[in-house]
């Protein structure tokens, strides 16, 4: 049934150009969340698999893949991305059965990958070191070469745009990569590998190992053979990665959660306001890690931002993928629990509103429909704590003084949005604010590939996208030539 239902089997890895079993043959089922049903099967990848993969990289290194001018990998690269441009309704398809995103936002999705090859595409013979001004005498230049073999866990929230953004940028930097997708969302990084043949990609230079964190992740995160890692996922799970890669001494990106929060001032424009307030805690169903969980809003407006947002949220829709409605199920069952259990601990809490679960959603989708909570103290666990779910609180604050440290006052720094009319109190909170990334007046920029993303404290360190990536997956060597 599965390559019928795929269109490919999903239960094979890519190891060095060939697609096969995993070492002993295991499987794990995929479900579809919008049903709560098992769909099929994925391969549960192995140590043996790992070592196999990075094996096949470095291969690829040593063979045609490194050979290649930067400019044919960009050519591939750019060839790849209107691969999948032409395939975003099969992508889209099935991203939306494995991880029940809504088709529109999946579809989102695989234009966001099809524009990541095209960014890295043609940047991949852009980067290049540069002249050093030394002494009389000398020659000093600076190259930029890729690390070698880059390994890549993501997570299952969001893909599409994981892959192009860490592996499109390892890849545009001539590095080979081996890829663990996360388990519960693999089918859309097997047929991104499939159309990566087809555009041409040699053989090693991208390897695809679904299995479990703990087995395949863990192999992956402590080879001895890998020179770089990139994660994108939970806290706990990257501090983990960040102490098997330190055993080997090699650099590490992490790409943590985050508990981000928009403010809201008295003079704020809320008529523009208001749409991306609650898009950006609902998108995915609240799965972003840069959602806006937090929204802080100034006393003199807080009753009319509550009331504008209630009457949003009384109006959304929870539903199955293919509804296409605002917001699909959540990941799995377990993510379902998870949510509930902060909801029960904001049952002391005030809830502005409630959207709904359509009456005819499969019964064993794993459906939350959307919370907003008004008046929430900031160190309230729902306030402070990441959900990853579609739950959203209102933190009044008095004056910019406390919306500042309301703001910088979790452990996470990943994005920050401010509305406010007044051009000097912009200026001064995108340098107060502890964030990776301040938007002024909109939230998220719509997604531009081109900007550096990654957090601070605890959201993680390093930046991916934009131009920033290719220094991340590249290092920078030092010639000096001594000639009188
Ligand atoms: P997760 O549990 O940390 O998993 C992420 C990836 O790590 C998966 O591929 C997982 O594999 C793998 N993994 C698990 N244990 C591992 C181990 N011991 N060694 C190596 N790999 C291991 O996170 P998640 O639940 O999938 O994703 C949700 C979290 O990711 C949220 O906290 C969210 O904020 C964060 N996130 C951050 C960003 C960002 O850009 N900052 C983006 C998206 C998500 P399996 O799933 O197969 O076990
Ligand atoms: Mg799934």
């Amino acid at each position: 049934m599965n390559a019928d239902t795929f269109g490919f089997d999903p239960a094979e890895i890519l190891v060095g150009g060939t697609w096969r079993a995993p070492e002993g043959g295991g499987r794990l089922s995929l479900e579809d969340p919008s049903r709560g049903a098992v769909i099929g099967e994925i391969a549960r990848g192995t140590a043996a698999d790992i070592d196999a993969a990075v094996e096949a990289a470095g291969a690829a290194l040593r063979g045609p893949w490194g050979a290649l001018a930067a400019a044919e990998r960009g050519r591939l690269l750019s060839r790849l991305g209107r691969l999948v441009e032409q395939n975003i309704e099969h992508l889209a398809t099935l991203e939306a059965m494995d991880v029940g995103k809504p088709l529109s936002q999946a579809r989102a999705d695989a234009r966001a990958l099809a524009r990541y090859l095209e960014f890295y595409g043609g940047a991949a013979d852009k980067i290049m070191g540069e002249p050093n001004a030394y002494l009389p005498g000398y020659t000093v230049y600076t190259l930029r070469e890729p690390h070698g073999v880059t390994g890549h866990i993501i997570p299952w929230n969001y893909p599409m745009q994981i892959i192009g953004r860490s592996v499109g940028a390892a890849l545009a930097m001539g590095n080979a990569c081996v890829l663990k997708p996360a388990e519960e969302a693999c089918l859309t990084a097997l047929a991104f590998a499939r159309l990566a043949e087809e555009a041409g990609l040699p053989a090693g230079a991208l390897n695809v190992v679904p299995g479990l964190g703990e087995e395949a992740g863990a192999a992956l995160a402590g080879h001895p053979g890998v020179h770089h890692i990139s994660f994108t996922g939970s806290v706990p799970v990257g501090a983990a990665i960040q102490a098997a890669a330190a055993r080997n001494v090699v650099p590490v990106t992490l790409e943590l959660g985050g508990k981000s929060p928009q403010l809201v001032f008295g003079d704020a424009d809320l008529d523009a306001a208001l749409p991306f307030l609650v898009n950006a805690g609902i998108q995915n169903a609240g799965q972003t890690c840069s959602a806006a969980s937090r929204i802080l809003v100034q006393r003199d407006v807080l009753d009319e931002v509550t009331e504008r947002m209630a009457a949003r949220y009384a109006a959304l829709r929870t539903g199955p993928a293919d509804a296409d409605l605002d917001l699909g199920p959540l990941i799995s069952g377990a993510q379902k629990a998870r949510v509930e259990g902060y909801l029960s601990r904001g049952a002391d809490l005030e809830l502005a509103a409630c959207g709904e679960v359509v009456a005819n959603a499969p019964g064993g989708g794993h459906y939350v429909a959307p919370h907003l909570f008004a008046a929430v103290p900031p160190g309230h666990p729902l306030a402070r704590e990441e959900i990853f779910g579609p739950v959203q609180t209102i933190i009044p604050f008095e004056d910019e003084a406390e919306a500042i440290a309301i703001a910088n006052g979790t452990d996470f720094g990943l994005v920050a949005g401010v509305w406010s009319r007044d051009g000097a109190r912009q200026m001064r909170l995108a340098r107060k604010l502890r964030a990776g990334q301040v938007f002024l007046n909109n939230y998220g920029a719509g997604g531009g590939v081109e900007l550096p993303f990654g957090g601070i404290g605890k959201s993680g360190h390093g930046r991916e996208k934009g131009f920033e990536a290719l220094y991340g997956f590249s290092v920078l060597k030092t010639v000096a030539a001594l000639h009188g």
